[in-house]
């Protein structure tokens, strides 16, 4: 059977998440979803996301929300669950997620994603947030619900930093968000052995 990704785009409904310079986090992460969506029908998995634009307002802000994310991940039966953010508060770079303790598979999986990220982000002249591979221990106390609470490996992505001007222009450049969404797919299929259709 083949293995089955859900996409999380981060916040959404009443939720805008992190904002800067007329961009709200919910929208690009929503958008990235999709992309993201897209790239994986060239490959041998099956999808499916914890929110679209349509069922936005079904997901409430903070823990009710997650708690619904998870949920859904959980029921369906995820084999991966790749949860998508941008960050803020005057830093740059990128930097990803996991729960501690976490499986050797997941932060190897963390690893090899976030290798083919900032392989391309290198391109852009943009490197990671100090060491790229984090777990939440080092953020939120410990307590990032969709790391810690999904019964598969997990990951979250923070996809640069929407306050920093550079990044912001990014973040608005479907291009490059089209490319982001490229190199977060090759990097999955890569580390969860998944092949091109
Ligand atoms: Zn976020």
């Amino acid at each position: 059977m083949s293995k089955l990704i859900c996409i999380d785009a981060g916040h959404g409904g009443k939720d805008p998440g992190a904002c800067g310079f007329g961009l709200k986090e919910a929208d690009v992460v929503l958008k990235l979803a999709e992309l993201v969506n897209q790239h994986f029908g060239c490959y041998n998995c099956s999808t499916t996301l914890t929110r679209n634009r349509n069922t936005s307002s079904s997901y409430p802000n903070g823990k009710e929300g997650l708690r619904k994310r998870i949920a859904y991940a959980n029921a369906k039966g995820a084999d991966f669950y790749l949860s998508l953010h941008c960050n803020a508060g005057k830093g740059s770079g990128f930097e990803s997620y996991v729960a501690q303790p976490a499986p050797a598979r997941t932060k190897s999986i963390q690893k090899i994603i976030n290798d083919y990220i900032l392989g391309f982000l290198k391109g852009h002249r943009i490197g990671s947030h100090g060491n790229a591979s984090k777990n939440d221990t080092q953020a939120a106390r410990g307590r990032i619900a969709v790391v810690r609470d999904t019964k598969m490996s997990a990951v979250l992505l923070e996809c640069l930093f929407i306050d920093n001007p550079n990044e912001n222009k990014l973040l608005k450049d479907t291009n490059f968000l089209d490319g982001l969404a490229k190199v977060i797919v090759q990097g999955t299929v890569s580390a969860l052995g998944i092949e091109k259709k």
